[in-house]
Parts: C-alpha cells; sequence; structure tokens
C-alpha cells in the first residue's frame, strides 16, 4: 500500500454531531415505546444508561440510584480494593427480600460497639448470637439509642425474638412484620442459627422503585471496575457484583487479553471488556475471549478525555459502536455493545442505540448529579460539580488506576479536570433522557431498541448545517444543559 492510500483507504470516524436520524413512517406514539433492553445472559435494563467507573461519577450512592431507576452503576477502581468492595457491599445491602450476610453480634459486644459497627454498616438491628452460633436475641437502635455505651448487649437487647423459617415469603413476612409491629424478622433454621434477615424497609423500598433491577435474591444489580491485570481485586468483589468491566483505555492488547482470560476463569461475575474502538478489536475479543459479555466502545470521546489531543489516536464512540455491532452481527454473536464516552443529550443516545449499541455510558451527565460523589459548588449565582477524567493529574495522584493508560503516558495526562452543571437528582436525568429517547423512537417508528436497530436511517450533516440544527438567532437565558 502506498501512503498516499492512507488518505485514500481512510474510514470516517463520524461522532454525535455529524448525524442526524431520519424520521421513518410510524405507527407509533413515543410513549408505547419501551426502552427495556437485555445487558447481559442474567440482566436486563429497563433504560439504558450506566454510569461511568470515575472517582467523581460512581460510588454507592449512585450505583444504587442507577439500580433502582432501571439502569447500572460501574463502580470506579481509583480507591483500594477494600474501598471498592465496601461500596459493592453497600449497594448490595441497600435492598434485599432476604440479607444473606448478616452482620451479628454477640452478647458481650458492648452498647458502645454496636452503636459504631451500626454507623460503620449503615444498618439499625443485629441479631444476636451466643454459643454454637444459635440465635439468643436482636439489638436494635430503639433499644441502644439511650444506654450506657458501656452496658453489654446482653443487658439490653429483645430478647424475645419474632423470627421466620427459611421457606418464609415475602407476603408473609410482611404480615408478620405487621402484626408484631416489628422492622426486622431474622430466619433461622431448625438449630436457630440466623440464616438471613428481613427488613421492613426493604419491603417497603420495592413498591418506591418500580423500575429497580435486582438480583434473584431482590438486592439492587451493582458492578464494578476493576484494571484486567488486578485479579485480586476481581476475587474480591466477585461475592458482590453482578458485572466486572475491565477498564483500560485500549483494552486491545495481547497483555489485557492474556489477563482477561485468567480473570473469566477466576470470577462468576459476568465479565464486559473495554475499551475497544474498531471491528477488528471486536472480532478479536469475540473469537479470543470465550466468554465475556459485552464490549464497551469509544476511545478518546469523553468529555474530559485528551488523548486524542496528545496522541492523535481515537476511535469515536459513534464509529466504534457501528464497527462493534457489525463484527458481533458478523459473527453471530450475541455479546453486547456499550457506548461509552462523548454523549450528552438523549439525541446522541438515539444515535448510539441506532448504530447498534445496547447500552449507553455517560459520566458527564451522572456527575452533575445529586448522588455523585464531588461537593456542590457554587459560582457566580450557579451550581457546579467536580468533574475529572481519570487520566488527568488529579486523579492520578491517587495511584489505584494509573494503569488504565499505557506506559509512557505516565509521564502524560490524558484527561482534564472542571466542573460541570449541578443537575439534580438521577432519578430527574433519567425520566428526561428516557423520554427524550422514547421521543427520537418516535420519529423512527422503533417500538423498542432493536428496532432502532433496524429502523433507524442516519444522515449527515455539515458544520454549518449542525449550526441550524440547533437553536439559533435567539437570545437565550443561560446555557441549555442538553446541547
Ligand atoms: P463523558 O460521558 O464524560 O463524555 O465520558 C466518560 C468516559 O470517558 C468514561 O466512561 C471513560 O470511558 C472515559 N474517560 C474517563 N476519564 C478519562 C480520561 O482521563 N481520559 C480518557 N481518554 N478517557 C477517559
Amino acid at each position: 500500500m502506498g501512503f498516499r492510500d492512507k488518505f485514500k483507504d481512510a474510514e470516517k470516524a463520524l461522532t454525535f454531531n455529524d448525524v442526524i436520524l431520519l424520521p421513518g413512517w410510524t405507527t407509533l406514539e413515543p410513549n408505547e415505546a419501551t426502552v427495556k433492553i437485555q445487558l447481559t445472559k442474567r440482566i436486563t435494563l429497563n433504560s439504558p444508561f450506566l454510569s461511568s467507573p470515575m472517582d467523581t461519577v460512581t460510588e454507592s450512592d449512585m450505583a444504587i440510584a442507577m439500580a433502582r431507576n432501571g439502569g447500572l452503576g460501574v463502580l470506579h477502581r481509583n480507591c483500594s480494593v477494600e474501598e471498592e468492595v465496601d461500596m459493592a457491599r453497600r449497594v448490595k445491602r441497600a435492598e434485599a427480600v432476604i440479607i444473606r450476610d448478616v452482620v451479628t453480634v454477640t452478647p458481650s459486644t458492648t452498647v458502645g460497639e454496636l452503636l459504631k459497627l451500626m454507623e460503620e454498616h449503615h444498618i439499625k438491628g443485629f441479631p444476636v448470637v451466643g454459643r454454637g452460633s444459635k440465635l439468643v436475641g436482636i439489638a436494635t437502635w430503639r433499644d441502644v439509642r439511650l444506654a450506657e455505651p458501656t452496658l453489654k448487649v446482653r443487658d439490653v437487647m429483645t430478647k424475645k425474638v419474632v423470627t421466620g423459617d427459611e421457606d418464609i415469603t415475602l407476603e408473609e413476612a410482611k404480615q408478620v412484620l405487621h402484626k408484631h409491629k416489628i422492622e426486622k424478622l431474622p430466619i433461622i433454621d431448625k438449630d436457630k442459627h440466623v440464616k438471613g434477615l428481613i427488613t421492613m424497609k426493604d419491603i417497603t423500598l420495592k413498591g418506591d422503585f418500580p423500575d429497580a433491577i435486582r438480583d434473584e435474591e431482590g438486592r439492587l444489580i451493582c458492578a464494578a471496575a476493576v484494571s484486567p491485570f488486578d485479579l485480586e481485586r476481581a476475587k474480591a468483589l466477585n461475592k458482590y457484583v453482578d458485572i466486572i468491566f475491565t477498564d483500560v483505555a485500549h483494552f486491545h492488547n495481547k497483555n489485557c487479553f492474556e489477563a482477561t482470560k485468567k480473570l473469566i476463569k477466576e470470577v462468576n461475575a459476568e465479565v464486559i471488556v473495554g475499551n475497544i474502538g474498531t471491528y477488528q478489536a471486536t472480532e478479536d475479543c469475540i473469537t479470543k475471549l470465550d466468554g465475556i459479555a459485552g464490549v464497551k466502545c469509544g476511545i478518546g470521546s469523553g468529555s474530559i478525555c485528551s488523548t486524542s489531543v496528545v496522541t492523535r489516536a481515537g476511535a469515536p464512540t459513534l464509529f466504534a459502536t457501528s464497527n462493534a455491532a457489525d463484527a458481533i452481527r458478523d459473527h453471530k454473536s450475541k455479546i453486547s455493545v456499550i457506548s461509552d464516552g462523548g454523549i450528552r443529550n438523549p439525541g446522541d443516545i438515539a444515535v448510539a442505540l441506532s448504530v447498534g449499541a445496547n447500552a449507553t455510558m455517560m459520566g458527564n451527565v451522572f456527575a452533575g448529579c445529586s448522588e455523585s460523589p464531588g461537593r456542590l459548588v457554587a459560582m457566580e449565582g450557579r451550581y457546579y460539580k467536580e468533574y475529572y477524567g481519570m487520566g488527568s493529574a488529579r486523579a492520578r495522584k491517587k495511584r489505584f488506576a494509573l494503569d488504565r493508560y499505557s506506559q509512557p503516558s505516565k509521564a502524560i495526562n490524558e484527561g482534564v479536570e472542571g466542573w460541570v452543571p449541578y443537575r439534580g437528582p438521577v432519578a430527574d436525568i433519567i425520566h428526561e433522557y428516557v423520554d427524550g429517547l422514547k421521543a427520537a423512537m418516535g420519529y423512527i417508528g422503533a417500538s423498542d431498541i432493536p428496532q432502532m436497530w433496524e429502523k433507524a436511517r442516519l444522515a449527515l450533516v455539515t458544520e454549518r448545517g449542525y449550526q441550524e440544527i440547533a437553536p439559533h438567532d435567539i437570545m437565550t437565558p443561560g446555557p441549555n444543559r442538553l446541547l
């Protein structure tokens, strides 16, 4: 191949702003469309949104909010293994039909220690187990709140415990809790060993979040990011998460592939790999990594990303998504595609889904929410939250995610730092984005996401054309956050 052929054969790496969706014949109203989509063998999302594994985006609060609103939060890895496991544990403990890993205390635990445990685990009641691990009482907030910290649990606990057996149904448990006016029901076996705990809080929460995505035990679903080389972290998280994401900037790399093969064997959580950007990379993932559940696509499109400026390498999210989706189709594979980076509004999401994505991942959008970890700051009468790239100097200071980027770039930042406008609770953003997405589906005439893959057609817009399709020739009060 001549050098000039590199120009002739150059592919068009189109991005969101380059295209529009063409309206198509429709027999459906937007509110009849569904945005439900299967993400992995075990998990179907009610809204096709994931929050990025970044330390200004997804910790437990965000993951809980995402799962309650039909999406999925991916916990970041820019922290110690213990901290990440703790975040995952919190998500799993937020709601459950039966809490399985019950924290118990003994009669000789002091009230002071108990109060500390309550704060640490964010729980308000502990079964008390005595000799032979048999249940002997229950110590709740009500029992200890006014007690001397030096007293022992045996002095304050409720000794007559109402319990349920292992076959109890949720409805029966509800009735027992109601009848005895209690909040917690320990589940015990015939030898009085504690097998679980059912709480009133979990039962009532179920009605509050009809879109929530839960695992078989009624706990919220949770995902976490790991380096493919950090097998210990993956193994530690395995017990608490449904999906493990390999989190590197350029996954199409021999060492990443080799490490991921080992990782897949060691965990029973489903594994989604990324990030990748080309047809070839997807093909290699499908053929060389047996058992993966999906690929995450997009390199260099993130709003905080400076990779493509620093290196001039990248695979814009839309381009990457369409390449991955084609490779999957050509190989008759069933794995899913997640579009990651550069998504700002429901229109971007609609386009990503139209070129074959199952779901979309957003950092910037969710960084501005109440549930993201950062502080709220006021600047010139507006509120903002901090947001920075995982390759920025700020994130790299913590040093846990340095291996997200390749060796030489350890001296080069591949991300920037700043603030994003505060947007309020995740629930509001997800509702707004689902409504916007359904409106787009109405224009396309697609009743669900698989129909978008088949029916949606794109047209190219020029830069000047893009100016026309955005609001223009009008003064507006303040920035429109969807643009
Ligand atoms: P956003 O939604 O803000 O446009 O993009 C978020 C995505 O950017 C993340 O999910 C992640 O894949 C990617 N990302 C996060 N931090 C960095 C960074 O510092 N550099 C690069 N290249 N990508 C980043």
